[in-house]
């Protein structure tokens, strides 16, 4: 399988859609992960609608909240079409959402691997979720795992994903919703982002299977140490009382219902706020607003005082956190809200 055939980018939906919507520009966006990959589909796209002006988007695609919005109307194109993530808000400019399922599939083998383990650690019911690259073998999971004498529970979506199942960085309602009923959860996954999310958003014990590594993971003791972070983040918070929040620039971002809920507490403990508005957060953009702020509320995405490679100088935190810390209620970690 060549790089550009790993995932399944369904150019016929594309083409079908674009066809019925007598879309004349076209605003294509991809994650910088997948961009690589999907640039040379473009072509075919291009050849099949050879009437189609088609603009991509450079910039970063973090999630379905990222979307291009502001730049289609300036651009004056009359389609987005968004790819590897489903929609996270209702959009004014017409938008299709390409989900782009990985072709790697997790072996029989790799399953049963996961099934050893499962038993290995007395977990006889867990839940199981994944992210939208993997919901495609959800099914093939939970039936292996089921054979096997595993319960297996897969909650309803929440308000920012499609799929009962699927998860995104700040969205794990999925998991939540069946998180009394299971001993630990399964994720289908890569990487770190979203296992640590779905450990720090249920607090239950995180087994990961990696189709592309081939691997199983116990999360645990990496949660655990994050955790402890965090729990530092909240502590150097404590005494802070002037907040700098952060407001998402993007209308996937915005979240006015959030935002006024912590200024409400932060009146209440007669501490004192400003609305910043910044569309990527930095520590050079935070490092610019100098010393006037103790401490920084990030209201646009929960994983940016979380997930930064670059440390933060002043304390930032989640709005979860925030709650925590504006309340004094610290034995429970609360996120990502
Ligand atoms: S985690 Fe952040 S980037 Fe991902 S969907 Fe949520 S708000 Fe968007």
């Amino acid at each position: 399988m060549s790089k550009e055939e790993y995932y399944d980018f369904n150019l016929e939906l594309i083409v079908k859609e674009i066809l019925r919507r007598k879309a004349k520009k076209v605003l294509v966006q991809v994650p910088d992960g997948l961009k690589h990959l999907f640039l040379p589909h473009l072509e075919e796209l291009k050849s099949r609608l050879s009437n189609v002006d088609f603009i991509v988007s450079g910039d970063p695609a973090y999630g379905g909240c990222f979307l291009a919005e502001a730049e289609a109307k300036m651009l004056r194109a009359d389609l987005i079409v968004h790819i590897g993530h489903t929609e996270y808000y209702r959009s004014e400019v017409p938008s299709i959402y390409i989900e782009a399922f990985s072709k790697t599939i997790a072996s029989e083998g790799l399953i049963e691997e996961l099934t050893s383990y499962l038993k290995d650690i007395h977990a006889k019911k867990v839940g199981l979720c994944a992210v939208l690259q993997h919901l495609n073998m959800i099914h093939k999971v939970k039936t292996i795992l089921e054979e096997n004498g595993i319960k297996v529970f897969i909650g309803k979506h929440g308000p920012y994903t499609r799929y009962n199942g699927q998860i995104v960085g700040c969205d794990y309602v999925s998991a939540l919703s069946i998180n009394d009923d299971v001993e630990a959860h399964v994720i289908i996954s890569g990487g770190l982002f979203h296992p640590l999310g779905l450990g720090l958003a249920t607090l239950r014990p995180i087994v990961k299977i990696d189709p592309y590594e081939n691997k199983i993971t116990d999360m645990s003791s990496y949660i655990q140490k994050i955790l402890k972070k965090r729990y530092w983040e909240i502590m150097r918070s404590l005494d802070a009382e002037k907040f700098g929040i952060i407001v998402g620039f993007r209308k996937g971002q915005f979240r006015p219902k959030i935002i006024s809920n912590i200024e409400e507490i932060i009146r209440e403990k007669k501490k004192t706020s400003v609305r910043i508005v910044m569309d990527i957060v930095t520590e050079e953009r935070l490092a610019n607003l100098g010393n006037f702020f103790d401490a920084y509320i990030i209201t646009s995405c929960p994983r940016i005082p979380i997930d930064n490679i670059v440390k933060f100088k002043k304390p930032v935190l989640t709005p979860g956190e925030a709650h925590m810390v504006l309340t004094g209620k610290l034995e429970k970690y609360r996120f990502p809200w």
